[in-house]
């Protein structure tokens, strides 16, 4: 028998979706209760890694996912002026026979996962969130904000880095601005972009963009940190910075035309010290560890800690402190790592570094996040 057989999931996003989908199938009881009123996935695109495409071929939702997003085994650095410097092969982290890394919009990732969590029978209660929980040590009394009440062997706070299950359990643990902020727009995919190119230099630290589909892509620009308030019309903003680029960037700047179609967002990060659990409650993916994109790590580090928990559940007979210690023996550290490597490579862009070791950093980090966690 399970360690559990009842869990609620707080927050249906990229983590909490994929702890719902392996513990439903195996017969638990699952319940998701999602703030939101439906599904939705803000930004643009993302960029998956090859062992967040490893946790997703595991979930069974790999047809689909290379279906609707676009993928290739290398990145290419450009000068400011769109000279092609080189041509750098990805590593395959999710094994050989997966792409480097995979394009896609956000809210295809979150059909597909909230599909998969529905057939494999979880509940999703969207427009709700805990109001009050009590962890009696033997299982964890739960108050929903409708007002309903239930009874859980496990609570996961999967809502992301704002936390609010953090908060409930006293981890005071608050995520931190790096300095930089990013500006995206959602994209027509010009004839010949087929993987992602990044220009380090010009008007900005980052220029890039990422293909998601046949005819889409996502382009960022990552600068200094604005004050919100100073935004102004952003659409403005990011077409004047687009100006510093050649390229595909002539094509990119000719659709910077609606600020609806602009995210603007900082860079910011955080990391709960071990354990991320008090009694019956744990924290994961964003809500316990979050990074800056600059090395796309952000979902693929939550996809892991979800197969990772999944897997002890239903592999454990009870519910006990050394089953989230062997869970933090197998994340803490690699989640830690990817962090900071993250915030290493953003701080060596803000301050730069002569002797920045940046193909070595990232080459660690690849090889770690090939092993499984
Ligand atoms: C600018 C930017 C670019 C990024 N690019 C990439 C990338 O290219 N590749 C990559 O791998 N990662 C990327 N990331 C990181 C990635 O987006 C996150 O790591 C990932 O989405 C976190 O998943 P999560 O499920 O933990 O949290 P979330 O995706 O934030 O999901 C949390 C869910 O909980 C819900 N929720 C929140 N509060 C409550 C509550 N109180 N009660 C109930 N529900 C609640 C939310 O509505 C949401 O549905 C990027 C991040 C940023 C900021």
């Amino acid at each position: 028998m399970p360690a559990v057989g009842n869990v609620l999931i707080v927050g249906g996003g990229t983590a909490g979706s994929a702890l719902a989908i392996p513990l439903a199938r195996a017969g638990l009881t699952v319940d998701i209760v999602e703030i939101n009123p439906e599904i939705t996935a803000l930004g643009s695109g993302i960029t998956l890694q090859g062992n967040a495409l490893r946790v997703l071929r595991d979930l069974g939702v790999w047809d689909q996912v290379s279906a609707a997003g676009f993928p290739f085994d290398s990145l290419g650095l450009h000068a400011p002026d769109g000279t092609l410097l080189a041509e750098i092969p990805d590593a395959r982290t999710g094994g050989p026979d997966l792409p480097a890394t995979l394009g896609m919009e956000r809210p295809e990732l979150a059909t597909i996962l909230a599909k998969a969590v529905r057939e494999a029978g979880a509940r999703t209660r969207f427009g709700l969130t805990v109001a009050e929980f009590s962890d009696t040590g033997e299982h964890v009394d739960v108050r929903l904000s409708d007002g309903t009440t239930g009874t859980y062997d496990l609570v996961v706070g999967a809502d992301g880095i704002r936390s609010a299950v953090r908060g409930m359990l006293g981890i005071d643990v608050a995520p931190e601005p790096t300095g930089m902020g990013i500006w995206r727009i959602h994209t027509r995919r010009p004839a010949g972009i087929e993987r992602t190119n990044l220009i380090y230099g010009g008007p900005c630290f980052i220029a890039g963009y990422c293909p998601t589909g046949p005819d889409t892509m996502y382009a960022y620009l990552v600068e200094k940190a604005r004050p919100r308030e100073t935004l102004g019309d952003k659409a403005a903003h990011m077409r004047d910075l687009a100006e510093g680029y050649g390229g595909a960037w002539a094509e990119i700047r000719a659709d910077i035309t609606d600020p609806d179609r602009i995210n603007y967002t900082w860079f910011e990060s955080l990391l709960v010290d071990r354990p991320w659990n008090r009694s019956r409650i744990v924290l994961i993916g964003d809500a316990a560890h979050a990074c800056p994109p600059t090395l796309a790590q952000g979902a693929a580090q939550c996809l892991e800690d979800a197969a990772v928990l999944a897997e002890l559940l239903l592999a454990a007979d009870r519910l006990d402190q050394s089953l989230f210690d062997a869970f933090m023996d197998r994340r803490h550290e690699r989640a830690a790592a990817v962090v900071e490597a993250s915030l290493r490579l953003g701080a060596w862009q803000l301050e730069p570094t002569p002797d920045a070791d940046v193909p070595g950093l990232m080459g660690r980090i690849a090889a770690l996040v090939t092993e499984r966690p």
